[in-house]
């Protein structure tokens, strides 16, 4: 081993072995090697980087990571597949490139003098979290998000939470920081998400209700404004997320409250009928299910009128139910569902409109969803489970600063 090899960096980790799943939570801070491009034991290093992480993203699913929620079988069956119990967790993430695989600059620097981000040494870079293989029907036919052997960064192998990570070159975005402030380019992945949900159905005019105002439901509030939507009804268990979705262009909130229910899965009558009499009786043009519950998904399908789209992208595992499910097909609804952005259809129009300085999004995202960094922006190497687990909680987004 060489000496480079034998250095230990700093990782988020849950360990399946040490830790287990059901009987635990949260990620442990452990000492793991330092990544390392050795092209003659590892072929695929020649088309891969090492980053220095500079920040790191911390996203609803790590929050189902966390509380053990979601994604089990994606992380216990990859771990089983890799022959080890430990997964470094993490996704969205901005850093530097110190090291390039031989093959990169050939394959991924853009020689145009007039780009000035560039995939070269010292550049500064976000990417997609999914890591795709090229190679399926999908990826083929330019539909990458949806790769048949796709692997998630933090989930399906080793991520970001990492003080240097190594990457193939082929997901990363670069960065001009003279156009975008770091802390928000760390969150281009989450924020494309909200970018690829708000643009399957043209919204202009329409009458559109968030269901789940975290992140990327806030982030859905700010790209459904800035396309003309007529109506934005914020929907959501916390005040304190629908006072955000207000401050940044939600015209109507709807507090979901706690009831008691026979299934997880019911409707909340309260919320549904509230959104009817907001429409006039005939619902909600577009849906968008951004939390995650199965109460949620059908608050959406309720909510919306005949003809209408419901757009989902929270997660959750288990089965869902959805009571008297012709009423779908019968009032002609149209079901999306989101995975991932569109890679780079879907980050080519985030950068445009994070780097707008004139629709003032950027700047609602850093002021209002990331309070200007006051209580957001935590420091990676003073983590612990009780500061962290207080700062995911007071926070709808926190950034860890490497
Ligand atoms: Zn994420
Ligand atoms: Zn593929």
């Amino acid at each position: 081993m060489d000496k480079k090899q034998s250095q230990l960096i700093k990782a988020l980790t849950i360990d399946l072995k040490e830790d287990g799943w059901e009987k635990s939570r949260g990620f442990v801070m452990r000492d793991v090697p330092m990544p390392v491009l050795d092209e003659k034991r590892n072929k695929e290093d020649a088309i891969s980087v090492i980053l220095k992480i500079r920040y790191a993203g911390v996203c609803g699913s790590d929050r189902g990571l966390w509380y053990r929620t979601a994604f089990k079988d994606l992380v216990r069956d990859s771990l089983e597949k890799e022959g080890k119990s430990m997964r470094i967790n993490g996704h969205e993430f901005v850093g530097e490139i110190v090291e390039m695989g031989s093959m990169v600059h050939r394959l991924y620097y853009d020689p145009d003098p007039k780009n000035k981000a560039k995939i070269e040494v010292g550049s500064l870079v976000s990417g997609d979290s999914h890591v795709t293989c090229g190679r399926c029907y999908q990826c083929r036919i330019g539909e990458e998000h949806v790769c048949m052997n796709e692997s998630i960064l933090g989930i399906s192998i080793d991520g970001i939470f990492a003080e240097y990570v190594k990457i193939p070159a082929k997901n990363l975005w670069p960065v001009d920081e003279s156009r975008l402030r770091p802390e928000i380019a760390a969150i281009y992945d989450p924020f494309g998400n909200a970018v690829h949900a708000t643009s399957v159905v043209d919204m202009r005019g329409q009458r559109i209700a968030i269901f789940g105002c975290g992140p990327i439901g806030l982030f859905s509030v700010l790209l459904a404004r800035n396309s003309g939507a007529a109506k934005i009804i914020a929907v959501d268990v916390s005040k304190e997320n629908l006072k955000m979705a207000k401050e940044l262009g939600a015209h109507e909130t709807i507090l979901v409250e706690k009831t008691k229910k026979k299934d997880e899965w019911e409707s909340d009558r309260n919320v549904v009928d509230k959104i009817m009499k907001i429409t006039y009786g005939k619902g909600v043009d577009i849906s968008m299910e951004m939390a995650g519950p199965f109460s949620s998904v059908n608050n959406s399908i309720d909510s919306t009128r005949r003809g209408g789209h419901v757009i989902l992208f929270g997660i959750k595992d288990g089965n869902l139910v959805i009571p008297k499910f012709s009423r779908v097909i019968v009032r002609g609804l149209t079901i999306h569902n989101i995975i991932g952005r569109e890679i780079f259809k879907t980050w080519q129009t985030a950068q445009r409109i994070l780097n707008d300085k004139q629709n003032d999004i950027t700047e609602a995202i850093w002021k209002v969803i990331l309070k200007s960094g006051k209580g957001t922006i935590l420091n990676f190497k003073d983590f612990t489970p009780e500061n962290f687990e207080k700062a995911m909680n007071e926070n709808p987004k926190i950034i860890f600063k490497m």
